[in-house]
């Protein structure tokens, strides 16, 4: 009996909840469901500096918002629990030791400050960078003795130094690794940490994933992963390389170009329904062509060998063209009416506005021009309110520019937490609060008076004020020439 499928994402909570994990997550689930097979939610958490719970909270409810379910996950629980690597770290050194004892992995006890002389002598030489493996061949008694004397060590892969490894990729055929380019990778930190091959490999196989399906961006690290399947003497899953997302210029997507959040696009009012098309659409195409279809027919309908590996446009233009012909042609009256009554106005959002207006308004026909900028996408600031005081707007330009890329990080996305992120900011760049908070009103609002700033931008959100941000800082640059 050939064996199941069962296929699986891994995204990290380090970020956003990303476009590129919902393509990945509805390609894993339309094969899946196509193979009855299961899909299941994997957290790789095992980046502990940038792994955070709300970034997990944030991936499973975008996931959720399209529809892309999973039949196991941290969320609902399944036989090959738990799904969070945080929880499995015991298996994973475990395993570790295992390769050490069968002589494919080994110990290094190198420290940091010798690694960094290494990296300096081979940078003062001209000659690649990289482990020299000095610890490959340490004689038991040395490793005796540094275990003795609680030296930290790493575990690392004995990578074959000849030869070469093929990964068989569904859509590439076999691609072919020379063994002495690949090094002779870290598996376990000095922590007792794994590093996303091992945990990612130990997880695979003991959660039964028959295919991995995955980001080609991932195909470079997929020869460890294949020797890391001969180490353990256990069977490799199928390999299946997605193509990259590209911006219409072709560079990778990149948030530089696009937005990237899936919650940008929930809070655009797309709708999940297009979203799912649109994503499907990349590196896809129909048997018949056709451009609209719903995840059932695209599950109906799938098969790898209609992907081809060109590298799909992310084409914000036709992404909005596909949301605008759901609107007209796909969702009925009353899907829209009840689209738009819960997505773009929804009880949840005017509650969370209304500590903010109720001092400001005194009837209801003034809500919704006060708050105007809370439904709005562009606000195109006028230069003149944005302006600052004592500063030029070309000053002020890369100033919103590095606060948008600054904003990125904090956390958690509240007044106190933006308050502090914002006059830190302030007081880096030189400016006074006075002359710069104005600008940043102006930018995320359009205007000059509003609800107190930080309140206003915590409700604004992240992705919406970023672009406000740096829609101002284009404008600072290219001022539109009044008359
Ligand atoms: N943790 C990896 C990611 O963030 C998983 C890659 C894989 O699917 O192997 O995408």
């Amino acid at each position: 009996m050939s064996q199941p499928v069962r296929v699986r994402i891994g995204p990290s909570p380090t970020g956003e909840p990303h476009v590129g994990t919902a393509y990945i997550a509805l390609f894993n689930l339309a094969f899946a469901r196509r193979n009855g097979g299961q899909f299941v939610l994997r957290i790789e958490d095992t980046d502990r500096e940038r792994s955070r719970a709300e970034w997990e909270a944030q991936i499973i409810q975008g996931l959720r918002w399209l529809g892309l379910d999973w039949d196991e996950g941290p969320d609902v629980g399944g036989p090959h629990g738990p799904y969070r690597q945080s929880e499995r770290l015991g298996l994973y050194r475990e395993h570790a030791e295992r390769l050490v004892e069968s002589g494919r992995a080994y110990r290094c006890f190198a420290t940091k400050e010798e690694l960094e002389a290494l990296r300096a002598e081979q940078k003062a030489r001209g000659e690649p960078l990289g482990y020299d493996r000095r610890s490959r061949d340490l004689s038991e008694e040395v490793i005796r003795a540094n275990l003795e004397a609680n030296k930290p060590y790493v575990i690392r892969m004995r990578t074959p130094r000849t030869g070469q490894t093929v990964v068989k990729d569904r859509l590439r055929g076999d691609v072919v690794f020379d063994n002495e380019g690949i090094d002779d990778q870290i598996l376990l930190k000095s922590d007792g940490h794994p590093t996303y091959h091992l945990a990612n490999v130990v997880d695979d196989h003991l959660m039964g994933i028959s295919h991995v399906i995955r980001a080609e961006e991932w195909i470079s690290s997929c020869p460890k992963h294949v020797l890391l399947y001969e180490m353990f003497g256990w069977q490799p899953p199928e390999w299946i390389h997605m193509p990259l997302l590209r911006n219409v210029d072709k560079s990778k997507i990149s948030k530089r170009k696009n937005p990237v959040s899936l919650d940008d696009y929930r809070r655009r009012g797309f709708h999940p329904r297009a979203v799912v098309n649109f994503l499907a659409m990349l590196g896809w195409t129909m048997p018949d062509q056709r451009e609209v279809f719903s995840l059932e027919d695209f599950v109906r309908e799938f098969d790898f060998d209609r992907v081809h590996l060109g590298g799909p446009t992310f084409d914000l233009e036709k992404f909005t063209w596909l949301n605008g012909k759901y609107f007209r042609e796909v969702l009925s009256e009353e899907e829209l009416t009840d689209f738009i009554r819960d997505a773009v106005l929804g009880r949840d959002r005017i509650r969370a506005l209304v500590p903010l207006f109720r001092e400001r308004i005194e009837l209801g026909e003034q809500f919704i021009p006060a708050a105007e900028y809370f439904f709005s996408g562009a606000v195109e600031p006028d230069p003149t309110l944005l302006t600052p005081k004592k500063r030029s707007l070309q000053e002020l330009g890369p100033a919103l520019d590095g606060l948008a890329e600054r904003l990125d990080a904090v956390h958690p996305y509240e007044p106190e937490a933006l308050e502090a992120d914002v006059r830190a900011y302030t007081e880096e760049i030189g400016w006074k609060p006075r002359d710069f908070f104005m600008p940043i009103r102006v930018a995320v609002t359009g205007r000059k008076a509003s609800p107190p700033l930080f309140d206003v931008m915590a409700q604004l959100g992240r992705p919406l004020v970023r672009r406000r941000l740096k829609d101002a800082a284009r404008v600072c640059k290219n001022p539109p020439r009044a008359g």
